[in-house]
């Protein structure tokens, strides 16, 4: 089991009830742990901001602020929204008050009066799944740092050598037979796709490391940019590019990269011979819109429309250039904004993707 430094773990003891604050912070401090203590809202949030207790139990029925409120204004700051908040009452004690308070974003809620042996056991059950998180955190920040660093620190040789086999093409060109020419572009054209690979690897580590704010996204105007960069796949293949009005949502600037992968996938997998006839529409449901992007290409088979949006994931060979990146980054970024993406397609009739994103 994982074992916890009890003397590391601050907790912030809230309650404006005098003898019930002093009783929990005795047996807190007797189990082993620096305890603070706040009896208002207002001093709770600034005390939890200054001091960052890993939990904080929290009393419901504050003199200035309801709890439930409380814990929501903690989460939405960035640096208290990960601290373990429980609350504990022993006036709001009915289900609705549970489901209302665990609904606003607590982790636990425990209802006087609680017996010392189980608010102790609570607290340390709240601490071990923390310390389990934590290192799983850690450790997955380090993966992601490491392909960061691999992704970013191959990039530069890879354009030096794809420059140098340039030069070296452009010198020779004249003296040596096409056989060598062949030769360096071959070199360039692999030190080209292992730095698209690189730079999926880059986008997709950083896709995680955080994002920015969100902010009102004009979708007519993020069409407009993604079609201009599609410009000359869009001329090669003869794609026609429809679409719906379009609505303005709440997202951040990662979202053009999402509607850029699909339509430059309804592109390159067109049937073979056909042009693309692509579609983007939009309708608004009760909580979200949702978006998709339809075309009349190759198709998937209904086995491989989860599998696609995993990483390194491709139904193709290289006869269709891709690194396998942009659906699991397109499914990454769509999540952080607490959305959904998915397809439906049948092979040979054409695929849809959607996009949901709450308002
Ligand atoms: P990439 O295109 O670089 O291979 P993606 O993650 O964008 O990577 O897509 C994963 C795989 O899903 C693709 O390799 C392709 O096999 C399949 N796919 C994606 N979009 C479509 C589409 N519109 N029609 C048919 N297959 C698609």
């Amino acid at each position: 089991m994982i074992e916890v430094n009890r003397s590391e773990c601050l907790i912030l003891n809230v309650d404006d009830y005098a003898p019930g604050r002093y009783a929990r912070t005795k047996l807190l401090k007797q189990a082993g742990f620096p305890v603070i203590e706040a009896t208002t809202g207002k001093e709770t949030l600034e005390l939890a901001e200054k001091n960052k207790p890993v939990l904080i139990l929290l009393d419901v029925n504050l003199p200035d602020m309801n709890g439930f409120d409380v814990c929501k204004k903690l989460r939405s700051n960035p640096h208290t929204a990960s601290m373990t908040i429980v609350h504990v009452s022993a006036s709001s004690i009915l289900t609705q008050h549970q489901v209302s308070g665990l609904e606003s974003g607590a982790d636990g809620y425990l209802v006087e009066p609680v017996e010392p042996a189980v608010l102790l056991a609570t607290v340390n059950a709240f601490l071990r799944a923390r310390r389990a998180e934590d290192a799983m955190r850690k450790s997955s920040d380090e993966l992601l740092w490491f392909s960061y660093r691999v992704g970013h620190d191959m990039s530069e040789p890879l354009r030096t050598i794809t420059a140098y086999a340039q030069l070296v093409k452009a010198r020779l060109q004249n003296r040596e037979g096409p056989e060598i020419v062949s030769l360096l572009d071959s070199i360039a054209a692999g030190a080209l796709q292992i730095r698209s690979f690189m730079d999926g690897v880059l986008q997709y580590s950083q896709a995680a490391a955080g994002f920015s704010r969100l902010t009102p996204v004009d979708c007519e105007k993020m069409f407009a940019r993604v079609l201009a960069n599609l410009d000359s796949a869009v001329r090669d293949s003869g794609a026609v590019i429809t679409r719906d009005p379009l609505p303005e949502v709440v997202a951040n600037e990662q979202l053009e990269g999402v509607f850029q992968n699909l339509l430059s996938n309804a592109i390159k997998y067109a049937q073979p011979g056909v042009a693309p006839e692509i579609h983007v529409s939009v309708r608004k449901d009760p909580k979200e819109w949702i978006f998709s992007v339809s075309d009349n290409g190759m198709g998937i088979a209904p086995e491989f429309l989860e599998r696609i949006f995993e990483v390194f994931n491709r139904l193709h060979g290289q006869e269709i250039p891709g690194n396998g990146i942009g659906l699991a980054l397109a499914r990454r970024i769509v999540e952080a904004l607490r959305g959904r993406i998915w397809a439906e397609s049948q092979p040979g009739a054409g695929s849809t993707f959607f996009v949901a994103l709450p308002f």
